[in-house]
């Protein structure tokens, strides 16, 4: 892989971008995979049906250009955000890209200013694209159990003043929610330095906190950023979007490439949120399955923070994270090492997946003596 020593030096590439490794989490073969923070559950077969039949329809247009507004698939984002959260909104609340990566590197090209700040460890993915994007990214400090203080962090909105503040909750690798009152300091804070705040909900269906959405009339500087990755168990489609003041949309039309959105992406978007209720099934499911996990890990004498998402933070074993890592994917269990000291981070799968985990590691530890 290329790094920062090898570069051809006739390379013209960006300066910020020469220490930079391409991002993402090693994908090997495992008998359970259990890095991505993927969904477990595959379509049904009555959903595979359904986006068979629509792709089948699409197919027949492709030699046009999409909808380059995706107005079709917006309302429908909206019908559902608006179902669930009790909040009324429309089409010009809601932008669609591929992948809430998309809509944060919209986010970074329109309004990324002098500087963008997020308080460490969280997902990893907004520092990236900060300095992708030639945007200064300020690190902002949690407490040692990574947790946020909300007093600590709208001070340093008001010192570093940046331009984007991120906000990840439930949080990513921690699990953890920040609640919504604490969002709404962080709302009066960004908005008195002329700033956004930006709420990363990626996991919110599996959380039963208050979404940020609710702050948007109030405070038009929220942003609040969804997947279709995880809950509606879609990641392979590439569906990310964003709810928010109408002229934040507007915005983003300025630095959005025409027609990014393929139609097949449109339609099959489009199919799976009319299953919404199935796979919000399987959100319940993997909750259950989260209690059982963390249930295991704690009979194994580990300690895990409090997730109100699809995994696990956990710690309190003595061998090396990345030791313990390698031990367990020589069982075919794969699990990610974000690169905490001491931990290590498991996406809750089916339950023979996590029960595979949790054998295999009670093994790993036995051996180790923990
Ligand atoms: C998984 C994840 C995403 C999703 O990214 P996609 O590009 O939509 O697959 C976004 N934010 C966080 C915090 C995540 O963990």
């Amino acid at each position: 892989m290329s790094n920062s020593n090898n570069w051809p030096t006739w390379l013209p590439l960006r300066e910020p971008l020469k220490p930079l490794s391409p991002y993402g989490a090693p994908q090997v073969a495992a008998s359970a995979q259990l890095n991505t923070n993927e969904n477990p559950f595959a379509p049904s077969a009555a959903l595979v049906a359904a986006i068979t039949k629509r792709v089948g329809e699409v197919s027949a247009t492709l030699n046009r250009y999409p909808d380059r507004d995706a107005i079709a698939l917006r309302a429908e984002l909206a019908k559902y955000i608006t179902a669930q959260t009790g909040v009324s909104f429309e089409v010009s609340n809601l932008w669609a890209a591929n992948g809430s990566n998309e809509i944060i590197q919209s986010i970074f090209l329109a309004f990324g200013r002098e500087s963008a700040l997020g308080f460490t460890p969280s997902y990893s993915m907004h520092p990236l694209i900060a300095i992708v994007t030639s945007v200064n990214w300020l690190d902002g400090k949690r407490r040692d159990d990574h947790s946020l203080d909300v007093d600590v962090a709208a001070q340093q909105v008001l010192t570093g003043k940046p331009t984007l503040t991120f906000i990840t909750t439930p949080n990513n690798p921690t699990g953890s929610v920040v609640k919504i009152s604490e969002i709404v300091e962080l709302a009066k804070a960004t908005a008195s330095i002329g700033g956004l705040l930006v709420v990363d909900e990626a996991y919110a269906e599996f959380s039963s906190e208050i979404s940020a959405v609710t702050l948007i009339a109030q405070y038009p500087n929220v942003i609040v950023i969804r997947t279709m990755s995880k809950a509606f168990a879609f990641a392979g489609a590439r569906l990310g979007y964003l709810i928010a003041d109408p002229a934040i949309i507007d915005a983003l039309q300025l630095v959005r490439l025409p027609y990014h959105l393929s139609a097949i992406t449109q339609a099959v978007a489009e199919v799976a949120l009319s299953f919404a209720d199935e796979l919000l099934a399987g959100v319940d499911t993997l909750i259950a399955q989260r209690e059982i996990v963390q249930a295991g890990l704690t009979k194994l004498g580990l300690n895990i923070t409090p997730s109100a998402a699809n995994f696990l933070l956990f710690s309190g074993f003595t061998q090396p994270a990345d030791q313990l890592w390698r031990k367990l994917l020589d069982r075919g269990i794969l699990i990610r090492d974000v690169g905490l000291l001491g931990q290590l981070r498991v996406t809750i799968g089916t339950a023979a997946e996590n029960q595979a985990f949790l054998s295999a590691l009670t093994e790993v530890l036995a051996e180790g003596d923990k």
